[in-house]
């Protein structure tokens, strides 16, 4: 029989107490469900099964199933103990920067449960789902208005994907023409989807340089310009957390070389109700349903990533659609169900289906209930918050283009700051941990050395914001004066330092039986 082996707390450091049960107060040990059950115990109670007559023709299963037996007490411990080990926004503060990771309303949550939308099924026919269907044209209609482009595409089904649909299309107007362009430009800070969905489409990547301001080098960016470039991935506001004034001559820039102009929009969150991205000149971008209109993501939680168009690429959209007929809604999903022309160039389907139908109803609540006015101040409060979270640390960390004014929605900082302790930016995160904070996003973008990326986003209050605050300033403090404290944190969490590069490329994502070693009598 195998001995109940206990994981006792690694010792030493800061709060290093070790305890019989592996347990950290009420931070409990959770072994999986394998090693918790036996695969001969049942959970529950039930009647010998009658013999029957198989009918299976020699096809049932000769040995067990091997599934552990549990009971629902202990089921019911160990989803809610693994639960309690997770960290989410309903806990705390997630300066996760890039991520927007902002409170999501519960009323949006209440919408997306109500039976006449959460219960429908796709191949429902097109007249029993009318209010979906106008649900989702509404919601088209307020990011066209909100962005101030002729289209949307609202199947796609993340940021990445967005930018999929996006250079799809573009593709698709480039092909139109006869021309072949190879060559998509992306700047060095761009979020990794964008050269990975240049790469996917078949195009190759070219970086261009950013200047010492943290933007896009202009001129560097009309020097590389010719008939060869199919076009420039932008993201505005950049991923420095910095606005791109340049945006309208790049842009004017990039069309006169034929060329098109893809905004990653994924940080919309600063900028919505304030410019409207058709205004700059933009032909394509995503909008991330899952950052800007607060829905739950993460962890790879569904996002949504509509795709606005302007009239040039408009055409090229890709299907279906929804299409108010007099008073229906029609869905449109072949091209030639289409009597005009408007898009008789579709680049055709990316999704089996629709699209995110739950996040289409949280994002309309979140619109809906902020309405115009409100929505203008999400970008205002997400940018006065980022700029309080800079102006609060800049004397104590190493803020990164501190010289170019005021930031967007995060703030960016280097671990310059530590230089000559032998600590890093991963120190700093893993101290957050045992202060109880989720670290920010670190060593991205990669412009920056050990980058420090922090959005509180608006939702966080002044006060929740100087909690963070504190702690990053009385860290850094600490950090500076005894490094070596600092070396092997976090001390207080259940696990310590993890090979973290190990886990991500060799994930052990299957459970094998332990072998146990024979012991010799
Ligand atoms: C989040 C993000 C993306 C990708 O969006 P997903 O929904 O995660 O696919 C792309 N670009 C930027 C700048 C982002 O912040």
């Amino acid at each position: 029989m195998m001995g109940h082996a206990r994981k006792t707390t690694p010792e030493g450091g800061q709060g290093g107490v070790q305890t019989w049960t592996g347990n950290r107060g009420l931070m409990l040990e959770e072994p999986l469900l394998f090693e918790k059950g036996a695969v001969d115990r049942c959970g529950v109670d039930l009647p010998d099964v009658p013999e029957v007559k198989s009918r299976l023709g020699g096809l049932e299963r000769h040995r067990p199933i091997d599934l552990p037996g549990l009971s629902e007490p202990d089921m019911v411990r160990h989803y809610t103990r693994l639960s309690r080990q997770n960290y989410g926004i309903d806990l705390g503060i997630f300066p996760l920067g890039s991520c927007t990771m902002k409170h999501n309303p519960r009323l949006n949550e209440k919408m997306a449960r109500l039976p006449g939308f959460a219960d429908i099924h796709p191949l429902q026919p097109v007249d029993s789902v009318q209010g979906a269907l106008e649900l989702i044209d509404t919601l088209a209609h307020w990011l066209k208005m909100l962005t101030g482009m002729p289209e949307v595409a609202m199947s796609p089904k993340a940021g990445a994907h967005g930018e999929l649909c996006g250079m799809l299309a573009i593709r698709a107007a480039l092909e139109a023409r006869g021309d072949s362009r190879k060559v998509v430009l992306v700047p060095e800070s761009a979020h990794g989807t964008n050269p990975a969905t240049a790469a996917f489409c078949g195009y190759a990547v070219e970086n261009i340089p950013a200047d010492a301001r943290g933007r896009v080098d202009l001129a560097a960016l009309k020097a590389r310009l010719g008939p060869d470039v199919a076009a420039v991935m932008i993201t505005n506001p950049n991923t420095c957390g910095l606005f791109e004034p340049d945006m309208i001559a790049i842009g004017e820039a990039v069309h006169a070389a034929g060329a098109f102009v893809y905004c990653d929009g994924a940080n919309f969150n600063a900028i919505v109700g304030r410019v409207r991205p058709g205004d700059l000149g933009i032909d394509a971008m995503h909008i991330n349903l899952h950052k800007t209109f607060s829905t739950p993501h993460g962890g790879g939680g569904p996002g949504s990533g509509p795709v606005v168009f302007s009239a040039a690429l408009a055409p090229f959209a890709p299907l279906p659609f929804v299409l108010k007929q007099g008073d229906k809604y029609a869905l449109i999903e072949e091209r030639e169900a289409l009597a005009s022309a408007d898009h008789n160039q579709s680049f055709g389907r990316m999704v089996a289906f629709h699209g995110q139908m739950g996040m289409f109803v949280r994002a309309l609540s979140y619109i809906l209930s902020h309405g115009n006015d409100g929505l203008r101040q999400v970008a205002e409060d997400a940018v006065l918050n980022a700029n309080y979270v800079l102006a609060s640390l800049k004397d104590v960390f190493t803020a990164s283009f501190a010289d170019s004014g005021p930031c967007m929605h995060e703030a960016l900082f280097s671990d310059d700051f530590l230089d000559g302790t032998g600590l890093s930016t991963i120190d700093l995160a893993k101290a957050m941990i045992d202060e109880g904070f989720h670290p920010m996003t670190m060593y991205f973008p990669l412009v920056v050395h050990g980058a420090m990326l922090v959005e509180p986003t608006e939702t966080e209050s002044k006060a929740s914001m100087d909690e963070l605050i504190g702690a990053l300033r009385s860290l850094a403090r600490r950090m500076l004066a005894d490094p070596d404290a600092y070396r092997a944190a976090p001390y207080l969490s259940p696990r310590r330092r993890l090979d973290e590069t190990a886990a991500a490329r060799k994930p052990v994502l299957t459970w094998r039986e332990p072998v146990l070693a024979v012991a010799a009598e």
